[in-house]
């Protein structure tokens, strides 16, 4: 049925859960990628003997104790990452983390690859390259997060001039409904615990203070072609309904189901078509499902991800490289809770903005963003 599958991340969040959904589908896993040579990734090169393993960083000394762990020669270095994402008829899952996610979603479209897309930085910081890319080579880029998973399915067989608008759901994360001042003093073990989804650590601070959502703003506009005005937010704090979309005559479609990503994962791997998942079948029954509107004022994220995704160009790229310092500061104690929007924002207001032409030119702004964000937050400190 489906194609082989190249598994980038393959330790992360995303990459195990990929495996776990492989698993049940029987499906043939041809090469596993993770940045460090670490135990986990010989684990998985000895539960898929036939896979390529490949780790992209790490010092000789872990590259040689990932060797003979293996008991097989692995491959090292980004080049061969792009080499597995590169290679013919494959379904790439990119689970990676960061920028260099973008060069290996690039590498999967242009050979013409299934790209089941969990790195948010191909679209946020690479949106204009990766939509030229989409557009010149073919390929087929199906979103694993979510809310881009249930639209992509609600708009499954619907002309574009059908749609109306695009209503993200978002959780609302941990500080939900508290005043602004109550958010001063925070701690990272306090965002840290999402009441509904179980993520990494970036996604997870991202989801408390609302940039997730705001980063997915942008997603859909690049993902779905759809101007800022047609896409909404509205905080749902069960995670049942997975996002929605209005059509123009009046008419709903919303995805639900139980807030597990893994059935969003396999749907990227099968889409069009479905597979029976293990588990407990999920019931509407005794379920309450409530929404209200985000609250701007202590969530200015979401401001400031409209403001940047209108702006276009270099603005979602510096908006993107700004909040991963800036949380990385908030994990490590250096940053209060509300100054990750202030870092963002001043970064924003800062940078000199500029069109995005080549993955070069996203790498650029996502190096040059992240310097001056780290000068703001040490500033700050
Ligand atoms: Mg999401």
């Amino acid at each position: 049925m489906t194609r082989p599958l190249v598994v980038l991340g393959a330790t992360g969040s995303i990459g195990t859960q990929t495996l776990e959904v492989a698993d049940n589908l029987g499906l043939h896993v041809a090469a596993l990628a993770a940045r460090r040579p670490s135990e986990a990734l010989a684990h998985l090169g000895h539960r898929y003997p036939e896979a390529v393993v490949i780790a992209a960083g790490g010092s000789s000394q872990e590259r040689d104790d990932l060797a003979r762990k293996l008991g097989r020669q692995p491959r090292f270095g980004s080049e061969a990452v792009l080499e597995a994402a590169g290679a013919e008829n494959r379904i790439v899952v990119n689970g990676i983390v960061g920028a260099a996610g973008l060069r290996a979603t690039i590498a999967g479209l242009q050979a013409g690859n299934r790209v089941a897309l969990a790195n948010k930085e191909s679209l946020v910081a690479g949106g204009p390259v990766v939509r030229a890319m989409l557009e010149e080579h073919g390929g087929e880029l199906v979103p694993v997060d979510s809310e881009h998973s249930a639209l992509h399915q609600c708009l499954a067989g619907e002309p574009a001039e059908s749609v109306a608008r695009l209503i993200l759901t978002a959780s609302g994360g941990p500080f939900r409904g508290r005043p602004r001042e109550s958010l001063l003093s925070v701690t990272p073990d306090e965002a840290l615990r999402h009441p509904t989804w179980d993520m990494g650590r970036r996604i997870t601070v991202d989801s408390a203070t609302m940039f997730n959502k705001g980063l997915e703003i942008v997603e859909t506009h690049f993902l779905f072609e759809i101007g800022y005005d047609r896409i909404d937010v509205v905080v749902h704090p069960q995670s049942i309904v997975h996002s929605a979309v209005e059509f123009v005559d009046g008419s709903w479609k919303a995805h639900m189901g139980h807030p597990d990503m893994r059935i969003p994962i396999q749907y990227a791997l099968t889409a069009p078509d479905r597979s029976a998942t293990p588990g407990d079948p999920f019931s509407l029954a005794g379920v309450t499902l409530t929404f209200e509107e985000p609250d701007r004022s202590v969530f200015p994220a979401i401001d400031i991800a409209y403001a940047a995704g209108r702006a276009g160009g270099s603005a979602p790229a510096v908006m993107n490289a700004a909040d991963e310092m800036a949380v990385e500061a908030f994990l490590q104690g250096r940053l209060g809770f509300l100054a990750i929007a202030e870092v963002v924002q001043r970064t924003l207001d800062e940078f000199e903005w500029r069109e995005l032409k080549t993955v070069e030119d996203v790498l650029e702004v996502d190096s040059e963003a992240r310097s001056m964000a780290a000068g703001l937050i040490a500033g700050v400190c």
